[in-house]
């Protein structure tokens, strides 16, 4: 390519809205353009790496035996009807009417379209299994658009659907699904962690999402170093911090703590360390029964340092579909507003209170926690003596240092950008669809499926998290816009430079090198300081002064400074430098 012919538009500032370095990068090196929120033209360098990420993708795809086919952007409502999506999916589904006043949505996945497909051409266990996969736009109405391409409204996805005859064949699928994304993210050079994610209804080991590694990312990843613990902060197991419950020694004692309404300023004015502590988090649960509402109240306890995890506590039975209560329904319950709460002395109602302990808390003796009177804590707090026992749950969020629950180490926590998922859904789509085959036995059975989605255009922007300086962007080699970039200094004037540039450019090209020659008569701190902002991973400078000498200069985008390279030598240079990067 020469960039004469291509489109190059950089930007000294970023936009006042691109609140992240990636999208102020994107923005700034000519990727994308704003066309409407969440909505981005993909400019033509943006498009050349998307287009390597879906090169990458589909030749896993390929390899691992999907095949690939293209479903429509915009499907008939009646598919989602059926599955019910249509009203669950909330505000983020987008939906459209047709000049005849029919109902579309613009899809944001596809597992009702790929169901409808299998149960109209999968008719036999002989068929399976069979994975399909498509490369599409999707459209999803984010409540908060932003970070450029990473939470855009408008993206493409990689999604993939499996059909298996059993669930030990979709676990199959599964896996497959799963070497599939290891080979993926390491070929696109970036660092990443597969961990077990929350997998809504299904259970077991049903789900894993990819992350890549980046102190911005939204998701924290909890990990164990000395094993192979990994599991996404909203399914990472907490286990008990206290082993064993310690006798009680001090005596339940009302003690006034005027204004002190947070763990941490009881702690300090008792001076006592936080882990004594225990905070009350009151959830109502509303359920209709013969048409009248009925409300169930529940009082959380958390150890005063400890944060609830509301993915583990919505799946408790009974609280499926819990909201925290408001200040009226907590004062009618305990007498108090909050920040003085706890278990002893809840006021007599209707509806007694359900107790539900962290397992940690459940394990405390002598502890603090409020009076459920205003100004007043209890101390030297003991289940059993002072207070009934609770029920007892995992229903904090994993911290640093805590035991791995495969009793192999402990714990740390990294941040990731999700850019893949992989799922299994059982049979939820088929047997809401009616997507059946016929097995051995001539029997009709429910297809087993599995989901596999990566975000193609989500990818970048995590990339780029991971992969910047001061310059610019930094792209790992296999989806740079280009892999080398060649920069002659003055070519329109020496008819050496403009000769030698030639010659490298071509045997570049021959080579299948992906090169970009800049012949737009740049000076050569703007010509570098584009390069170096658009993150191209190697740099040819060619000058007449060294071409006397016989060389050229090379310079990778992370060095610090530039080699001296013979002419004679460079290609083979570049191509065992491009030859190393592509076994990263
Ligand atoms: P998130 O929790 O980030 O909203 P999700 O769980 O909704 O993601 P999936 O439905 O599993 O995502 O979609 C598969 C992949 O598509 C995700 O792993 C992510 O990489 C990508 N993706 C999802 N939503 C967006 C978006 N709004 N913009 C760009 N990529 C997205
Ligand atoms: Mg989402």
């Amino acid at each position: 390519m020469r960039a004469k012919r291509f489109f190059i538009s950089t930007l000294k500032e970023a936009p006042a809205d691109a609140e992240i370095i990636s999208h102020q990068l994107m923005m700034r090196a000519g990727m994308i353009k704003r066309l409407g929120s969440g909505i981005y033209n993909y400019m033509p360098m943006g498009l050349r790496i998307i287009r390597k990420v879906e090169k990458i993708v589909r030749e896993e795809m390929n390899r691992s035996g999907a095949v690939e086919m293209l479903m429509p952007v915009v499907q008939p409502a009646e598919l989602w009807q059926e599955t019910g999506r249509w009203q669950k999916y909330g505000a983020e589904l987008m939906r459209i009417k047709d000049r005849h006043g029919r109902d579309f949505i613009i899809q944001p996945t596809s597992e009702e379209a790929i169901t409808d497909v299998a149960r109209q051409e999968i008719k036999s266990y002989r068929q399976l299994p069979i994975n399909f996969y498509h490369i599409q736009t999707k459209f999803r109405d984010e409540r908060r658009p932003r970070f450029g391409l990473m939470r855009g409204r408008e993206f493409t996805m990689k999604d993939a659907y499996s059909f298996d005859r059993d669930i030990a064949g979709m676990q199959q699928s599964y896996q497959i699904m799963y070497d599939a994304y290891i080979r993926i993210f390491n070929r696109f050079g970036l660092q990443f962690r597969a961990v077990a994610a929350d997998n809504g209804a299904i259970g077991g080991t049903g789900s894993h999402e990819f992350h890549v590694i980046a102190d911005t990312g939204e998701d924290a990843l909890v990990y164990c170093p000395t094993s192979d613990y990994a599991a996404n902060m909203e399914a990472a197991e907490a286990v008990t911090l206290i082993s064993e419950r310690a006798a009680a020694s001090a005596a339940l004692t009302k003690t006034a703590t005027p204004g002190k309404a947070k763990c941490e300023d009881v702690a300090a004015l008792l001076g006592i360390p936080l882990q004594n502590t225990v905070k009350s988090i009151v959830l109502t649960v509303e359920t209709e029964e013969k048409g009248q509402i009925q409300k169930q109240v529940w009082m959380l306890l958390l150890r005063g340092d400890h944060e609830l995890n509301e993915i583990k506590v919505g799946k408790i039975p009974g609280l499926a579909n819990y909201r925290f209560s408001t200040e009226d329904e907590i004062v009618e319950h305990f007498g108090t507003p909050p920040g003085y709460l706890g278990p002893i002395n809840i006021l007599p109602s209707k509806c007694p209170v359900k107790v539900l302990a962290d397992r940690t808390v459940a394990m405390m003796s002598d502890f603090v926690c409020g009076a459920n009177q205003v100004d007043f804590h209890f101390t030297g707090v003991n289940w059993g003596r002072d207070v009934a026992e609770p029920m007892v749950a995992d229903i904090r969020n994993v911290v640093a240092g805590d035991p791995s629950p495969d009793g192999k180490g402990v714990l740390a926590i990294q941040r990731g950008i999700e850019v893949g998922h992989v799922f299994q859904l059982g049979t939820s789509y088929s047997e809401s669809m009616k997507a059946t085959f016929l097995d051995e036995n001539g029997k009709p059975q429910f297809l087993q499926m599995g989901c596999y989605g990566i975000g193609i255009t989500r990818i970048l922007g995590a990339a780029i998290e991971q992969n910047f300086d001061a310059k610019g962007i930094v792209w790992p080699t296999a989806i740079a816009p280009f892999e080398v970039v060649l920069c002659p200094m003055g070519m329109d004037r020496s008819e050496l430079v403009k000769e030698q540039t030639e010659q490298l450019y071509n045997a570049l090209l021959a080579a299948g090198v992906d090169v970009i020659l800049d012949d737009r008569g740049e000076r050569p701190g703007a010509m570098f300081a584009d390069w170096e902002l658009i993150g191209v991973p190697h740099r040819v400078v060619i000058g007449e002064r060294g071409l006397k000498e016989g060389n050229l200069e090379y310079q990778g985008r992370r060095d610090t400074e530039a080699s001296v390279v013979p002419v004679q030598e460079m290609l083979a240079y570049l191509l065992e430098k491009l030859k190393s990067a592509a076994l990263v």
